[in-house]
């Protein structure tokens, strides 16, 4: 049968009505999409869904850089189910790392946030983009064009927290993003919560790590 909206699979590229050809999801359900623990170079511990090397990192950039939205629910199914196995009762917020200004005006999006309020639907945790906030910068290079050292240099400082005592004390939160490679930028927002939140429990979860 010839679907009536024909899209393509976003890993292979055959023709499907839905993200994922039958294959694909196979592939995705049984070998890519796995739960894992791995550490940041400053040893922060981030929760992962899958490997950014492999179909993890096409879906990923599928939402992100081709706007393909039906993508999301492969995202963000995935992330909940980790935060289900971390125990959702325990959280008291989602925070979504902020992007860059200039990002979300060129893409029109803003797809961690997207990300964290599907997740917030699945695990009934509310999105708190009101606690880490990004510095607005015309010299804020992306991060993907730099090297390891001058990425931890060109992050230092653009996070920042805001400090509100009616969001709770001995809190656990969790801090959401797409991608980790060094862990840099989560390191940072980490850090920037931990310091007006000292008594916070800071749970970092990311969808694609590599
Ligand atoms: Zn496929």
């Amino acid at each position: 049968m010839i679907p009536l909206f024909p899209n393509t699979c976003i890993g292979c590229g055959k023709i499907t009505s839905t993200p994922l050809c039958c294959d694909c999801e196979q592939e995705w359900a049984t070998k890519h999409r796995q739960a894992s623990k791995h550490f940041s170079q400053k040893g922060d511990e981030i929760f992962t869904c899958c490997q950014y090397n492999g179909l993890g990192g096409k879906i990923i950039r599928s939402f992100k850089y081709g706007r393909r939205f039906d993508a999301l629910p492969i995202i963000s199914t995935a992330l909940s189910g980790v935060v289900i196995e971390l125990g959702e009762d325990n959280f008291s917020y989602i925070i979504p790392v902020p992007q860059s200004l200039r990002k979300i005006f060129s893409r029109g999006f803003h797809p961690i946030e997207m990300i964290g309020h599907q997740v917030s639907q699945h695990t009934s945790i509310p999105v708190n983009v009101k606690i880490l906030k990004r510095k607005w910068s015309w010299h804020e290079k992306d991060q993907a064009s730099l090297n390891k050292q001058n990425r931890l240099h060109n992050l230092s400082r653009s996070f920042y927290a805001i400090r509100n005592e009616t969001w709770g004390k001995n809190l656990q939160v969790l801090l959401i993003d797409d991608v980790a490679t060094t862990g840099t930028t989560l390191f940072r927002c980490k850090e920037a919560v931990q310091k007006q939140y000292p008594d916070w429990k800071i749970k970092i979860l990311v969808f694609a790590h590599g």
